[in-house]
């Protein structure tokens, strides 16, 4: 189809659709729902803030697309990787050890396996079932012994 051809030869040496890419339409999204929420809301003034950032994020996935500098959007693509990767697992770490009231997450000090303790206050002895290293743990906030 002369369409399609066209449109390859439109897009060739362009960046294209990346992660960030996707990210920055998601979000844009979620701006864009915001703003239709609040015009029906005592908050509607507000409206046009989270209209105006939906538009320039969605303004600048489609530029990062059409982009002829690639290696740019790469770098930006590897930087919000990198970020989202720090990001992401820290948080569920954090989730489990918060939300769970009768064990933590202890990492073996010698073979860094992650170890699931129970949550028993006081000095205890612990061995890793991975490499056998006996190692101290200490509970300050957890159930009585
Ligand atoms: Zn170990």
């Amino acid at each position: 189809m002369d369409l399609i051809n066209r449109f390859r030869r439109f897009m060739n040496g362009r960046y294209g659709y990346d992660q960030f890419g996707r990210f920055l339409f998601i979000v844009s999204l979620v701006f864009w729902a915001l703003s239709g929420v609040l015009r029906f809301t005592p908050l509607r003034r507000l409206y046009f803030i989270f209209w105006a950032l939906n538009t320039v994020l969605y303004a600048y996935a489609i530029f990062r697309i059409l982009s002829k500098n690639v290696w740019k959007r790469a770098a930006e693509n590897e930087r919000y990787l990198r970020v989202r990767e720090r990001f992401i697992p820290g948080w569920r770490k954090f989730r489990t050890e918060k939300l769970d009231k009768d064990y933590f997450f202890k990492r073996c000090p010698k073979c860094d396996a992650r170890l699931r303790l129970r949550r028993i206050r006081g000095k205890h002895t612990t061995k890793c079932p991975k490499c056998g290293t006996k190692f101290t743990v200490w509970v300050l906030f957890g159930s009585a012994p």
